[in-house]
């Protein structure tokens, strides 16, 4: 907690402050916002960065088709389709009384292979990136070669031999539990006591050793990189600073410029598009919205939806202290159903990047993840987790917020659709089941 002062001061200085204080639903346009132009350079990230990450995976993909028959159609490239939701752009104009002029749609990484969540982006890429770099040291393959070859046993000999270690409530667990058992790896999914049971069953099943702690989130990500700093052999994936995930997320970027180029959908100034990402720890939707700034340039507007009692991206943003602030030190509990949003700390590296490229934030309350969970399954029959929903109140927001470019007939509004095929069918009942209560 800070000190009443403290929060006093920054209360006068930032209004916003004590409506999120008192859990209302805000929404706030970052003023560093710059043009692409002269904001991109200030990152330190690059465009070639992510081109490396993008031909990696097309390295990849023999491999990844041949060990997750499921990715066969897409020829081993792990991506989600973009759906068209008008049914549910009518029920969310009536829910609010608003009108949304332009097209919603919906990216649905609900639908990914292998993990079912926007992590089968940066994690699969950077377990991919660490078996690569061990592969050419050990002399088994060459960038050249047919990465198919990396389901030969004398891979998974090489693996075997090294740990990869991370500490996750959830689906960061499963993604790079999934593909580093795949590989061979040694693999432990460091988790807090409040972790999803079906979660440690499933991750055990496939060979990855589950390590429970009885503390929080925080307690078990500190766990598992204290154990994985004492061994050389080991690789610990962090969520919080890690360059790797954020590349891997931000492919996303140019997948959608051909995935809506192909569906005859124009962005461009006069028809901006407006894309609304749920936000945890940051990566996820940082890594995202950076590929998409290189692929749209100004055109496209990027919003990240965190839950009203965990906004740390938004008050580490708004505030400049990004890793340095919790919510908690303004009063707030970091208690909410959005699992994979109930971070306390943002990612600094994250925050501090996206600052001269990030539209606004805005807060989501619980209530309202379940009521647009059960919308949206009743309108279109999709079906995603809680904190996948965060994204769906985004053009109420923008439009709500006078936005002027986001009322306009030409633009479209993106909603990330984050995660849910995994979810058990009895727990997804039980989230529908949530709404209106
Ligand atoms: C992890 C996750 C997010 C947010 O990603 P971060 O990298 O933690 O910001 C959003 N939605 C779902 C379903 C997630 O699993």
């Amino acid at each position: 907690m800070m000190e009443k002062t403290q929060i006093n001061e920054w209360k006068e200085k930032l209004p916003l402050i004590g409506k999120m204080m008192a859990r209302e639903e805000v929404l706030w346009l970052n003023p560093l916002l710059e043009s692409t132009v002269t904001g991109l350079p200030k990152t330190g990230v690059t465009a070639a960065d992510v081109k490396d990450a993008s031909n990696r995976l097309k390295r990849f993909a023999p491999y990844i088709e041949r060990v997750f028959p499921e990715t066969k159609a897409s020829n081993g490239i792990i991506e989600s389709p973009i759906t068209a939701i008008p049914n549910m752009k009518e029920a969310l104009s009536n829910a609010y009384g608003i009108t949304i002029p332009g097209e919603l749609l919906l990216k649905e990484d609900n639908a990914l292979p292998i993990s079912g969540s926007i992590k089968a982006r940066g994690g699969i890429y950077e377990i991919l990136k660490h078996a690569e770099t061990l592969a050419i040291e050990h002399g088994l393959i060459t960038t050249e070669d047919d990465y198919a070859k990396f389901a030969e046993p004398e891979f998974g000999n090489l693996f075997a031999k090294h740990k990869i270690a991370v500490g996750s409530t959830g689906n960061l667990g499963l993604s790079i539990g999934i593909m580093s058992a795949k590989l061979g790896f040694n693999v432990t999914v460091h988790m807090s006591a409040d972790a999803k049971q079906w979660k440690k069953d499933m991750l055990r099943e496939k060979g990855v050793t589950v390590v429970e702690y009885a503390d929080d989130y925080s307690k078990a990500v500190e766990e598992g990189r204290r154990q994985a700093e004492a061994d050389p052999l080991c690789h610990f994936v962090d969520d919080e600073n890690s360059l790797d995930l954020f590349l891997g997320y931000a492919v996303a970027g140019e997948r959608v410029a051909s995935q809506l180029e192909a569906r005859g959908t124009t962005v461009n100034e006069d028809s901006p598009l407006f894309v609304y990402l749920p936000c945890g720890v940051g990566g996820g939707p940082g890594g995202v919205a950076f590929g998409l700034k290189l692929a749209f340039g100004d055109a496209v507007r990027c919003f990240f939806a965190e839950p009203t009692h965990s906004p740390c991206m938004m008050l580490g943003m708004m505030t400049g202290l990004h890793d340095e602030v919790s919510v908690s030190d303004f009063s707030l509990d970091n208690k909410t159903a959005a699992d994979g949003l109930a971070v306390g700390t943002a990612s600094g590296f994250v925050g501090k990047t996206m600052e001269p490229l990030l539209s606004g934030c805005y807060t989501i309350a619980d209530d309202t993840m379940f009521n647009q969970l059960k919308l949206l399954a009743d309108t279109e029959g999709i079906k995603l987790e809680p904190s996948a929903l965060a994204g769906m109140t985004g053009p109420v927001q923008v439009i709500r917020g006078n936005v002027t470019e986001a009322k306009s007939a030409a633009a479209t509004h993106l909603v990330w659709g984050t995660g849910g095929s995994m979810v058990p069918e009895a727990e997804m009942d039980l989230y529908y089941g949530m709404a209106g209560k």
